[in-house]
């Protein structure tokens, strides 16, 4: 890139040594491009870093120069907070760098790994810790919110398994966070988002797990979905932590796994991933696999790597997409009603309502021991509406969601703050946290972010005091 015309630019360039974008660049509309398509921002300049030291010059950069910054982890967050207009992004995209201890059991990977990046290296000895259900997602955004995904009802969420993280703070200093090192921020970025720094590296616990999993999915047409549901909180009750269950209902994709003639129609899936020997997973699902006729058989012994794409190609980067979400109690048959209900009448043949099912190891953490909240629920549904950006008429969708959420208003046990999308301020504090969680957060908030330097995320504010504190001139 040319220089020369732009301070911020010149300033970074003088101690960076990754590439820094700016709007004239040939990369920069596809830099600025992230998984959900409806989120079009144009940022000044994009600072894509090759390690910890670039981010550290990005921060002090933009700092000096009253510059808003964004961080991109995998540019996933369907608010687009990986975004902003006009100002910097500090882009960890480049850092996809992993590494396993196969001794210790443990992996360290770099702040831009996505999902699939972390599965693949540590597949490669047989370990794997906990990560999201779609390979494409980034570790960063993930695991600061908490992770949820296949494994976590034996392994727990992805920050169970969380050792320490190399953070990059706000006033540009680098440090590590772990339960011995600044213990009250290793608490905060388990479950507190991107609020507190920029983490530059992740280092994991590691299970055994695979490589070969029985895994896979069910599918019943949509009129079974209430008895689908009741067999899902049968499950969640009393099947073994190994077995990882979630259920989906959408319109029947047109996939090669799914039969041509089921392409379109309304159906509720069961999936899942047993992370315990192939046998035994086998005598547990033998009863689940005869349940009602199911339309479709999917389950097999499977590489744990493919079981972790599955839902890759439903869930493209590209399409505009719209979010509502809460944790659920246990399914009762009420709350089945309204799931199903809503579900039969769903707009657009690419929305998908997962049901994700926590339990087992998610629950047995005690609740203060990190940020993350609503370890008791049963359950996370996340309504994911999505369209073509073509489409004419997208206020239906939105509108369709909305109404789900709604409905589903009485039954809420909270947020998970990763399914955050157009929610209010308000609900990110009481909802995803809670009065005593959010006192902490803002408390460490003041200590590590007085400014509210990130502030593009789920923002926890400082308190006023703090502000005014470090802005008050030197007398
Ligand atoms: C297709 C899809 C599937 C998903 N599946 C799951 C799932 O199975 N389980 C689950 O738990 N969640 C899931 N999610 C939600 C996901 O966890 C959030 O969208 C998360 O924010 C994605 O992180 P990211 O790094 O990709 O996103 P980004 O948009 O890049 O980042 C999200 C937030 O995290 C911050 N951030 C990212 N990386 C860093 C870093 N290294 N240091 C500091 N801050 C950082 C960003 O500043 C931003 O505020 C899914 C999302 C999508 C779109």
């Amino acid at each position: 890139m040319m220089h020369g015309t732009d301070p911020i630019a010149d300033a970074l360039s003088a101690d960076f040594a990754g590439r820094i974008l700016r709007a004239t660049d040939d990369d920069y509309d596809d830099a600025r491009r992230i998984w959900n398509g409806h989120i079009d921002r144009k940022p000044a300049l994009i600072a894509q870093c090759s390690g910890p030291a670039d981010v550290a010059a990005a921060v002090r950069v933009a700092r000096e120069h009253n510059v808003a910054a964004s961080v991109r982890g995998g540019g996933h967050a369907v608010a687009g907070y990986a975004l902003c207009d006009g100002g910097m992004v500090i882009d960890m995209s480049p850092m996809t760098g992993a590494r396993v201890d196969p001794v210790r059991r443990t992996v360290r990977v770099e702040g831009g790994c996505l999902n699939s990046h972390l599965d693949r290296e540590t597949q490669a000895y047989g370990l794997a810790a906990t990560s999201g259900i779609v390979s494409h997602t980034g570790v960063g955004g993930l695991t600061l919110g908490g992770g949820i995904g296949h494994l976590m009802r034996k392994h727990g969420l992805a920050i169970d398994s969380l050792l320490s993280c190399d953070v990059v703070t706000a006033d540009g200093h680098k440090v590590i966070a772990s339960e011995h090192e600044h213990p009250d921020l290793f608490w905060g970025l388990r479950g507190g988002g991107g609020n507190f720094g920029v983490v530059t590296a992740f280092e994991f616990q590691l299970h055994p797990v695979g490589p070969i999993v029985l895994a896979g999915m069910l599918a019943w047409p949509l009129e079974q979905a209430p008895e689908v549901l009741q067999l899902l909180r049968r499950l969640a009750e009393e099947a073994p932590e190994a077995l990882g269950m979630m259920a989906n209902l959408r319109l029947a994709p047109p996939l090669p796994i799914i039969p041509e003639h089921l392409h379109g129609q309304p159906i509720v899936a069961l999936v899942v991933c047993y992370a315990g020997p192939i046998d035994d997973g086998e005598e547990l699902l033998k009863d689940v696999r005869r349940f009602g006729n199911p339309v479709l058989d999917a389950i097999g012994p499977k590489p744990y790597v493919a079981h972790q794409k599955m839902f890759d190609p439903a869930l493209p980067h590209g399409l505009h997409y719209y979010w509502k979400s809460h944790k659920l109690p246990a399914l009762s048959d009420d709350l089945i009603g309204v799931i199903t209900d809503h579900a039969a009448r769903v707009t657009s043949p690419l929305t998908t309502i997962p049901i994700f099912t926590q339990g087992g190891a998610v629950a047995r953490v005690p609740d203060e021991s990190t940020a993350y909240a609503n370890r008791d629920a049963a359950h996370d549904i996340n309504i994911v509406a999505a369209w073509r950006p073509d489409d004419e008429n997208p206020e239906r969708h939105i509108s369709w969601a909305r109404g789900f959420f709604a409905a589903l208003e009485p039954y809420s046990k909270g947020l998970y703050v990763n399914f955050i999308g157009d929610d209010p301020a308000a609900r990110v504090r009481q909802a995803a946290y809670g009065p005593a969680k959010w006192d902490r957060l803002v408390a460490l908030k003041d200590v590590y972010d007085p400014t509210n330097f990130f502030r593009l995320n789920a923002n926890i504010p400082p308190s006023t005091d703090a502000v005014e504190r470090a802005f008050r001139l030197p007398a």
